[in-house]
């Protein structure tokens, strides 16, 4: 869901502090990878940014390991997640956004932490996925959609060396403390593993 970093963001000034100086272990001269605005992780998605504020600049997997991908449900539309995550003040983001004929947005880059997930070391190690629709309108999870995101995740997998399963492939509602339901009872996993699983080789062929 949208508001799912927004938690998180209200840590208070003695969290973001800390977090303020971890970072600056990491600000060793030549530890920063080279990137240039609008570069993709995934090939095929549309580069849109999402506000500096609703992320932190990163170094991954050099800082922290990636190793699962969270999905969630926008409860709300494709344009008014991009609108929102580019709202400096909703403090919460995801790395992508699908749309429900499969389009893909990348929003920001897999190497920095978005805020999404509302548990700092989650959003630390994950990549987040928001889907348009919402979690009680089953007709929202479109084929397309679907399709979509498993081409995406599997394009995760293949890169980060993910498994293709549901340790790695989880829920928003699954992450520890969260209040929130998304993906919602709707979300067909097995389907959408098998699409994910089917999607691996030419994930794997790409990367070559
Ligand atoms: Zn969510």
């Amino acid at each position: 869901m949208l508001i799912g970093g927004a938690v998180a963001a209200v840590g208070g000034g003695g969290l973001l502090a800390r977090e303020e100086l971890e970072r600056l272990w990491w600000k060793v001269p030549g530890m920063a990878k080279p990137r240039k605005e609008g570069e993709l992780d995934h090939a095929g998605a549309e580069w849109t940014a999402a506000s500096t504020a609703n992320w932190r600049l990163a170094d991954r997997p050099d800082d922290f390991e990636i190793d699962r991908v969270i999905i969630h449900v926008v409860q709300g539309s494709y344009p008014t997640a991009l609108r929102v995550f580019k709202n400096p003040g909703h403090g919460a983001a995801t790395h992508y956004v699908v749309r429900k004929d499969g389009h893909v947005a990348q929003m920001i880059r897999e190497l920095d932490v978005a805020f999404h997930a509302g548990n700092r070391s989650f959003n630390e190690r994950s990549i987040g996925i928001e889907h348009e629709g919402f979690v009680d309108r089953p007709q929202d999870f479109t084929d397309a959609m679907y399709k979509g995101s498993a081409r995406l995740t599997a394009d995760i997998c293949v890169r980060h060396g993910l498994p293709v399963d549901r340790e790695h492939i989880i829920g928003h509602v699954e992450v520890p403390g969260t209040d929130h339901t998304d993906p919602g009872p709707h979300w067909d996993w097995d389907r959408y593993l098998k699409l994910v699983r089917a999607a691996m080789p030419s994930a794997r062929r790409a990367a070559e």
